[in-house]
């Protein structure tokens, strides 16, 4: 009877208005988000529209205070450990847990983790929901649980709760000496761009290649590079030569990329096309690719030929400066984050993070 949790909950069963308390708690789940680990998403579906938990008057809420509920969704480390005591204290009373998934339950695939705490050591569960990660049914049984624990009593038995001493939990008891990240290794000076014929077994491949190769008449070299892999260089002046043969027979731009080789001093600009009108050539990717210098990075626009090629290119334009010349939204920026200029070339930097935990960085 000294358990706060237990004579809180036994209100909802004294007095008149029992089955009107009971009724309100068991229809108003309202649970606190608290999100720890991927457990969250299987939370996320339970609560979306293909299952659908409002239905049973539980919902998700941003405030503790006008909650009730709180899911621990999977992993709870020492430092959120905190934040989840925190949380359940402003929680008005009656309040219930469910634990979610097996980090949650013993830790899961962390079990053996320095930082990992058992969340019934922190507050009292009502229920456990076992998996890894525990599927929506199984989160909303425990729900329906709760509900029934809530209507029958039995919650009183069920919700043992010891009041802990936080900071004994939280004890590191080994302290282990934190150093500042390093930055990315370098792993390669000059990486090398491996681009070569093979020779693989695809009858039609072989024979497409040779009447493709009759058809560009030197304006490109066509090749093999893996089944229903072909692959043509060209210079970028021969390029809408090349490209208007081709769409003879492939309708559309798979996809526009550059490859930045900075110590040659170039761009690799390859477009890919593919067929959706010709059966025979619809598993067939060909990649055109060119040429152009750095310090003009300076390429025609295929739109006229291929128009599903428009966002693409913008969108190299943003990742690497290269202009495609005739592409009239040129410019538009796709990035997220407009001020950044060419986040993609290999020279760019992003500022360092100053690290300062105590002692010299490396
Ligand atoms: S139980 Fe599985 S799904 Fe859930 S938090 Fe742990 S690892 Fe993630």
């Amino acid at each position: 009877m000294n358990d706060p949790n237990i004579k809180n909950i036994k209100f909802l069963h004294s007095g008149l208005l029992s089955p009107v308390k009971k009724w309100g708690a068991k229809w108003s789940l309202w649970a606190v988000h608290l999100v720890t680990s991927c457990c969250g998403v299987e939370l996320a579906h339970t609560y979306a529209s293909g299952y659908d938990a409002e239905r049973w008057g539980t919902l998700n809420f941003g405030m503790m205070r006008q909650t009730n509920l709180i899911i621990v969704e999977g992993t709870i480390s020492k430092k959120m450990a905190k934040a989840l005591r925190m949380t359940w204290e402003q929680m008005p009373d009656p309040k219930f847990v469910i634990v979610m998934g097996a980090c949650g339950l013993e830790g899961g695939l962390f079990w053996n983790s320095y930082h990992i705490v058992k969340p019934s050591e922190i507050v009292p569960v009502d229920y456990f929901v076992p998996g890894c990660p525990p599927t929506p049914e199984g989160l909303m049984r425990g729900i329906l649980a709760l509900q029934k624990k809530i209507e029958s009593g039995e919650a009183k038995a069920t919700a043992k709760y010891q009041p802990v001493r936080l900071e004994e939990v939280l004890e590191i008891k080994e302290v282990k000496e934190r150093k500042p990240p390093k930055s990315p290794v370098k792993i390669a000076e000059k990486p090398e761009i491996k681009i070569e014929p093979r020779d693989v077994e695809w009858e039609f491949g072989k024979s497409f290649v040779d009447e493709l190769n009759q058809k560009l008449a030197g304006a490109g070299e066509a090749f093999i590079t893996d089944v229903n892999r072909v692959y043509i260089r060209t210079t970028k002046e021969r390029f809408l030569e090349v490209a208007e043969k081709l769409s003879e027979d492939f309708d559309h731009v798979k996809s526009v990329n550059v490859i930045d080789v900075i110590h040659e001093d170039k761009f690799i600009v390859e477009y890919t096309v593919s067929s959706y009108s010709s059966k025979e050539l619809m598993p067939v990717l060909v990649t055109i690719s060119a040429e152009i210098p750095r310090s003009n990075p300076r390429f025609p626009s295929v739109i006229d030929i291929w128009p599903s090629a428009d966002y693409q290119e913008r969108e190299m334009y943003d990742f690497f400066g290269v202009w495609f010349e005739n592409n009239p939204a040129m410019g538009e920026k796709f990035l997220i984050a407009p001020e950044v200029e060419t986040p993609l070339r290999k020279d760019f930097k992003i500022p360092q993070p100053n690290y300062v935990l105590g002692g010299e960085s490396e």
